[in-house]
């Protein structure tokens, strides 16, 4: 089977759900950890001769997703019914933006590549059903949630393609601080289409939709495997038919969804109690101004301003609070690299073991700055460095007061050291007559029994030469 014959073409749509406190158009409380249907009012219930008002913290919240995504503001933009008739759907339609979205014509770039955001626009979630042996269940209380639903075009190649542009798209709403993107609870879910064609042709062939991929690892499993199986359907002459699979990820299978729940008529038509949305430049520039500096372009600093290779630069990046860690501690470290190296493996080291994230990390700032900067300046050594560094996370205290009541600071008055060596010079006599007889190897030896003795306060190289240097005066 020639695979290569055929690409991949990946357009996906995105619904994240928006870090409000209150709901879209009512003022319940987004809260799923209460008791369910209990943040619910007769608004985001549906019940007759209510009106839904528009909450403007979502609606700031998704310009300001939509300038980071490089995308123009419609000024005006409206709100339409799309209607489907469902228990999770107490209305009877869903609020959302149909032909007048909120934004358009934006783009992520990964890898140099730009991949174009058709559209973004607001809407409401629907509630939940919770399926127990032969009842199905309704919480109301998701109702009403603000989403963004964020629209690609087909620009993505495959399902790696995919995963950085999702893993980027979730980097940027969360240095945003508009979601939480928790892809395991929902707040990020992502809905991938798919279809193949001919490398070479230009037309677009009949697309797939996967649903149920809540992970990254299930987009790319369940795109690798739609991929596989529209490629065996087009080399055997078939034909790719237009439907929604659903990803199971026990069965590593996609199996087309019921046919009921695929109904495409939703009979669109605009809301009639809710006023257009107008959007006055004064907000766009004052939200624009709110943006604080992307992962890419804190990236760039990382790379071109203090030379750190990609790789540490996309680890610090992550998350935005770990990139702002690593910039207030170089405030008290000018290392940069020694910063970057204690950040990436001690540092999350211990955030791995704990479980914890940086903010909850227990050392500030200025105590790791601190305790670098005197293995920079080789006050003490690294090994002595990360003996401190375990003290500081059990005590909190800081690294100098800790050298100094260890003994770990390396002396600059070297009598002691000097004696220690002479000592174990004269206690050493047939490894120095190897020595002497040009085993110079042997050296090692020497400064380790040394270090031994001066219990790490000195550094190797140090011991090093003054070693060599009493050798070599004393050679008879
Ligand atoms: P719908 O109205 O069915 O949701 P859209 O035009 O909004 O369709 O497209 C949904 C997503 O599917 C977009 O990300 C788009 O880029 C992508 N898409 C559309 N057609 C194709 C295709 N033939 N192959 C792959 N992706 C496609
Ligand atoms: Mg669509
Ligand atoms: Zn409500």
């Amino acid at each position: 089977m020639r695979t290569n014959q055929y690409e991949a073409v990946i357009g996906m749509e995105i619904h994240v759900q928006l870090k409000t406190r209150s709901k879209m158009f009512c003022a319940c409380a987004v809260q799923f950890k209460d008791r369910p249907n209990s943040n619910v009012c007769p608004i985001c219930l549906g019940l007759p001769g209510t009106l839904p008002t528009v909450n403007l913290e979502a609606v700031r919240l998704a310009i300001k997703t939509a300038l980071a995504l490089n995308c123009t503001i419609n000024k005006k933009s409206s709100f339409a019914r799309k209607h489907y008739f469902y228990p999770d759907l107490p209305k009877g339609y869903q609020i959302t933006q149909y032909k007048e979205p909120l934004a358009v014509n934006g783009h992520v770039e990964i890898n140099g590549k730009k991949i174009r955001i058709k559209r973004l626009h607001l809407e409401e979630d629907s509630g939940k059903l919770i399926h127990s042996g032969r009842e199905s269940l309704v919480d109301f209380n998701r109702c009403g949630v603000p989403l963004i639903e964020i629209v690609t075009e087909p620009d993505i190649r495959s399902p790696e393609e995919a995963v950085q542009y999702l893993g980027e798209l979730k980097r940027i709403l969360t240095y945003l601080n508009v979601s939480d993107c928790d892809m395991e609870k929902g707040h990020f879910r992502c809905e991938p289409n798919v279809s193949l064609r001919k490398v070479g042709e230009t037309q677009l062939g009949v697309r797939t939709e996967l649903k149920n991929l809540n992970s990254l690892r299930n987009v790319k499993e369940g795109l690798e495997f739609e991929i596989n199986r529209q490629t065996k359907i087009l080399t055997q002459g078939g034909k790719v038919v237009q439907e929604t699979l659903l990803w199971d990820e026990k069965t590593k299978t996609a199996l087309p969804m019921r046919s009921k729940e695929e109904s495409e008529d939703y009979r669109y038509f605009f809301e009639p109690d809710l006023p257009p949305l107008i959007v006055p430049q004064s907000l766009i520039n004052e939200i624009q101004s709110e943006i604080p500096l992307l992962p890419q372009a804190r990236k760039k600093i990382l790379v071109n301003k203090y030379q750190l290779n990609e790789e540490s630069a996309d680890i610090i990046i992550e998350s935005k609070e770990f990139a702002d860690y690593f910039d207030a501690v170089i405030k008290h470290c000018s290392n940069v690299q020694l910063v970057a190296n204690w950040l990436i493996t001690e540092v999350r080291g211990v955030l791995n073991t704990q479980n914890i994230p940086i903010n909850e990390f227990p050392v500030s700032p200025d105590v790791l700055g601190e305790l670098l900067t005197m293995i920079d300046r080789k006050e003490i050594t690294i090994k002595a460095g990360k003996m401190i560094f375990e003290e500081i996370l059990k005590t909190g205290r800081r690294a100098r007061e800790i050298a100094e009541e260890k003994g770990l600071l390396i002396s600059f008055e070297e009598d002691t050291l000097i004696k220690i060596i002479k000592e174990t010079i004269q206690e050493n006599h047939d490894v120095v007559e190897k020595y002497r007889k040009g085993k110079t190897t042997v050296l090692g030896f020497l400064v380790g029994e040394v270090l031994r003795k001066v219990k790490g306060k000195f550094l190797p190289q140090r011991v090093s030469e003054l070693i060599s240097k009493f050798l070599n005066e004393s050679q008879p």
